[in-house]
């Protein structure tokens, strides 16, 4: 979408010709040059997302840019608005690259006439269009020292209760493969789940009901159903993540489930245990404690952790001393069984860090298949290297055996 890769096609030649440094030098990239259009910005709507945010998004006249015919593009906050000066009748110039969402570039200043039309049109006011929530009525407000305006509907709000279901529904998060937006927003809008939770209650959430969604035939009906079973397994960082507490991104909920080792010490902290943990500062530890404290969100919890399963750990504080913490990783090839994500998750569960490049201070490289520079690198600095299975090894030290021990190859030596 965004761009070529030339090749060369001969396995031979290719490892003829090998690499310099990280990069093959049988293989050249090219980049495509963000692809820009002139065209007219015929109004602006907003849209509301899972924090209530209330997103201006222009609605231009259809142009075709970098590939795809553009109809809106987002404009982000009142202040962006301001600052290039857009009011709906101006000519603008949109940009697309690759597959990321248009962008209003500016407008174009035109002739005299042009620019006495441009300044005759009203001004942008979010706040004064959208007094109120365009899907909930609720209030609308913006804190002093806040970019955006937010609904206060909360999870009243449909729009932010679709938005929710998304993310929770997200890859990184709790994974559900097929959970998108069309059936985000039919379920929400028949008021079949309010939470995330009903997704687990099979009241709600069964064969029957999905195969009668729009555009659902009972084939994707069932996989959907297996998709929602098979998410049930899942991590106490991916939990965490799934709830979608304000300000708290992927890896803080990692950081967070380190820390805690579990549910319910986490949702016991205060502000000032939060505070203890790495790069949590007093925004996002209120935030969190605020999220915790609401009775409506302690229920979900309460539901989503009876219906869900993860591992629980030891607090990091207890096992500062051991595990792995303090030792950095570096993992590159492709390894038998784990995913590099996967890997990664297992290491920081573990109180490791995952780095991207080999250095003095890496203690570990796991090298999978077609490892390369990496590897080079790690043997040149003496870095200690591992497979997947001395990686295993690292993470699962074998415990002292229990009852007669005898479980698993690991004890066989031993006996
Ligand atoms: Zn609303």
């Amino acid at each position: 979408i965004d761009g070529v890769v030339y090749k060369v096609d001969s396995l031979a030649l290719q490892r003829a010709l090998g690499f310099v440094s990280r990069e093959p030098r049988w293989a050249v990239a090219h980049k495509y040059p963000a692809q820009e259009a002139v065209t007219c910005l015929l109004g602006i709507d907003v849209q509301v997302g899972r924090t209530g945010a209330l997103t201006p998004v222009a609605r231009l006249e259809p142009v075709f840019v970098g590939g795809v015919t553009v109809t809106n593009a987002t404009l982000h906050n009142q202040g962006e608005i301001d600052r290039k000066e857009l009011r709906v009748g101006d000519r603008v110039v949109v940009r697309r690259a690759g597959d990321v969402i248009p962008e209003v570039v500016g407008r174009v200043i035109g002739d005299e006439k042009e620019e006495a039309a441009h300044v005759a049109r009203p001004r942008f006011d979010l706040l004064g269009t959208y007094p109120v929530c365009p899907e909930c009525g609720s209030h609308v407000v913006r804190g002093e020292d806040e970019a955006v305006a937010r609904c206060t509907g909360g999870l009243y709000c449909p729009a932010q209760r679709k938005q929710a279901l998304l993310h929770f529904a997200g890859r990184r998060a709790i994974d559900i493969d097929g959970l998108g937006e069309q059936i985000v927003h039919q379920l929400v809008t028949n008021s079949t789940v309010t939470t995330p939770a009903d997704l687990y209650n099979p009241d709600r959430i069964n064969a029957n009901v999905l195969a009668g969604l729009e555009r659902m035939g009972e084939k994707s009906a069932a996989n959907l159903m297996a998709a929602i079973e098979a998410s049930r397994e899942t991590s106490l960082a991916r939990f965490i993540f799934a709830l979608g507490i304000r300000n708290v991104g992927e890896k803080t909920a990692k950081d967070l489930a380190r820390h805690f080792g579990g549910l319910k010490s986490l949702m016991a902290a205060d502000e000032a245990q939060l505070l203890q943990v790495p790069d949590v500062g007093p925004v996002v530890a209120r935030c969190i404690v605020e999220f915790m404290g609401e009775a409506r969100n302690q229920a979900v919890i309460g539901s989503l952790a009876d219906a869900l399963h993860w591992t629980e750990g030891a607090p990091a504080a207890r096992s500062a001393d051991g595990g792995l913490a303090g030792k950095t990783f570096v993992l590159t090839g492709t390894l038998p069984t784990l995913k590099r994500d996967a890997a990664a998750a297992l290491i920081e569960a573990a109180g490791g860090k995952v780095s991207g490049s080999v250095s003095k201070k890496t203690n570990y490289l796991v090298a999978g298949a077609e490892a390369g520079s990496k590897l080079d690198k790690a043997q040149q600095l003496g870095v200690m290297i591992l497979d997947e299975a001395g990686l295993m090894a690292l993470l699962e030290p074998v415990p002292p055996a229990q009852d007669g021990g005898g479980q698993g190859s690991l004890f066989e030596d031993q006996e």
